[in-house]
């Protein structure tokens, strides 16, 4: 097994404002997904007791912390933010060895998260509550939020950033500590987030991160009974296991879910901006974006033209190691997640789609020990088949061909999934129809899928979503609960 020198390291939990072994001093290898043999680091496999210890220290720095003004809590956060700018080339490093996206889409991903970041405590500074006129003479009636208390944090690897900032800044600034599982294909990632407060001077216990898996860590988090709310963002499966368990101690929970995207390409189109938007929403990060676009719907007419432009954008991509600067198509993240997008494949050849492009893992020169998948595209897809329902999380598209709008909206709407849609037309009345009748919990015109602005809340529908959505005013809603007072100050 060859390891990388510059990254190889053994990494610690933080726990209580110190870097900690696991409790038993178990240890998991990471492998490079751009180069399988290569080990990445080894990561505590935490215990319960880990788990607990975490709990415990979030548990006691929350009295000191929640009593600090919320400008006070803002200073330390915004520390935490100088550093991330400062250090975005050494963190995008670490997302693209781990999750395997080009050094650029990780820099990206850093330089979003700290727009979500800086909103989200800007946010918290000035959205705290509202006075109502009461009906008494001399009542002053209002109210305002307050935090929770131990919040647990658990992030999937796609955005492995991007998504403990939208999640940990909201919940901090409100008041809340919290502790971050991170996926254990990403634990480098949360635990470089979490340097990046510990490095701001935030106090001991405000923030702690542990890694493991999911069915380990991830359990003992959610079965300790001092976490006061959950915030999840991963597979439609794992997010309904935990609102079942939330539900039994009535923990609320913020669910962000899988996606089956569509996007509408109709007619009168401007097809070039819509196939290069489309080959972009699905084959950037590998199509792991959960606002990928992974079903086209076009009109029959302009299908050919539409999907030849596709297809040209497809052949131009680049796979290769996202640390080398001419890749523009990274790896998918890992050999479990290389086989269920092969997998999905198979099954869509099998069930009698058309290949136009891809297929296969990739095995060009220098390859072959990574996780590379080609591009693909599937024609003549049929919205019953399995890759036109199922969330495939690959650089996969589906094409379908509709003959009106109410075709292309019924298959549009024809997946349990609702998370993200966009239309291509220059008809406004179509587009105005569109926003209103797909379902899907964000929706764009004329742009591609996979775009979302800090100021505005982010959160799927259907089986996409559950619970008060990430971002914009609602970020911070999640993580406080109401209080209302009635004060009589004179009689
Ligand atoms: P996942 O398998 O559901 O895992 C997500 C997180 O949950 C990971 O940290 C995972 O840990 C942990 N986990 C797994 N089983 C658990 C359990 N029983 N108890 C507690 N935690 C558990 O999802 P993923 O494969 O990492 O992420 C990809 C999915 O996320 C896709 O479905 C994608 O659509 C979705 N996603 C949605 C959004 C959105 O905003 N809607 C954004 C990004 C991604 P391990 O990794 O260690 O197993
Ligand atoms: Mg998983």
């Amino acid at each position: 097994m060859s390891t990388n020198p510059e990254s190889v390291q053994t990494h610690r939990n933080y726990i209580g404002g110190e870097w900690r072994d696991a409790s038993d001093g178990s240890f998991d290898a990471h492998h490079n997904p751009a180069r399988i043999s290569e080990v990445t680091g080894h990561y505590p496999r935490s215990t319960n007791d880990d788990v607990r210890a975490a709990v415990d220290a979030a548990e006691a720095a929350y009295p000191a912390w929640r009593e600090l003004t919320v400008y006070a809590r803002a200073e330390y956060l915004k520390r935490a933010l100088a550093l991330m700018g400062e250090r975005i080339e050494r963190v995008a490093r670490i997302i693209t060895l781990e999750n395997g996206k080009t050094l650029a889409e990780s820099r990206g991903e850093v330089v979003a998260a700290i727009k979500e970041m800086e909103h989200q405590i800007h946010q918290g500074t000035r959205d705290l509550g509202e006075i109502a006129p009461s009906a008494l003479a001399g009542v002053l009636a209002y109210q305002y939020r307050r935090p929770l208390g131990v919040c647990a944090v658990i992030a999937p690897w796609n955005f492995p950033f991007n998504v403990p900032g939208r999640k940990c800044t909201p919940a901090l600034i409100a008041g809340n500590t919290v502790v971050l599982k991170p996926s254990s294909l990403t634990p480098n990632v949360g635990l470089e987030f979490t340097r990046l407060f510990a490095d701001a001077g935030l106090p001991p216990g405000v923030l702690n991160c542990v890694t493991g898996s999911g069915s380990g860590a991830g359990e003992s988090l959610l079965g300790d009974a001092r976490i006061k709310a959950v915030s999840f963002t991963g597979s439609t499966k794992v997010g309904i296991h935990i609102n079942q368990l939330a539900a039994g101690r009535l923990v609320r929970t913020q669910l962000e879910l899988g996606g089956k995207n569509p996007m509408v390409v109709l007619e009168d189109a401007d097809l070039g901006e819509a196939a290069a938007a489309c080959a972009t929403a699905a084959f950037a990060c590998a199509g792991q974006w959960c606002t990928s676009t992974s079903r086209v719907i076009v009109a029959k007419k302009i299908a050919g033209e539409f999907v030849e432009a596709v297809l040209a954008k497809a052949r131009a991509l680049k796979l290769g190691s996202g640390l080398d600067p001419a890749t523009t198509l990274g790896p998918v993240c890992g050999t479990q997640q290389m086989k269920n997008v092969l997998d999905f494949i198979e099954q869509g050849r099998r069930e009698g789609a058309r290949l136009l492009a891809g297929g296969r893992r990739a095995a060009g020169e220098g390859l072959g020990d990574g996780c590379f998948i080609e591009p693909t595209v599937f024609g003549e897809v049929d919205p019953g088949m399995t890759i036109a329902q199922e969330e495939i999380f690959g650089p996969v598209l589906s094409v379908f061909t509709a003959g009106d709008f109410d075709e292309a909206v019924a298959i549009a709407n024809g997946v349990r999934f609702g998370l993200a849609s966009s239309i291509y037309t220059r008809n406004l009345e179509q587009a105005m129809k569109f926003v209103e009748k797909t379902e899907a919990g964000l929706t764009h015109v004329n742009m591609m899928s996979a775009y979302k602005e800090p100021q505005l809340s982010f959160g799927g529908i259907k089986e996409s979503g559950s619970g008060i959505p990430e971002g914009g005013r609602t970020g911070i809603e999640f993580f406080t609960e109401h209080k209302v007072a009635y004060l009589k100050y004179r009689s």
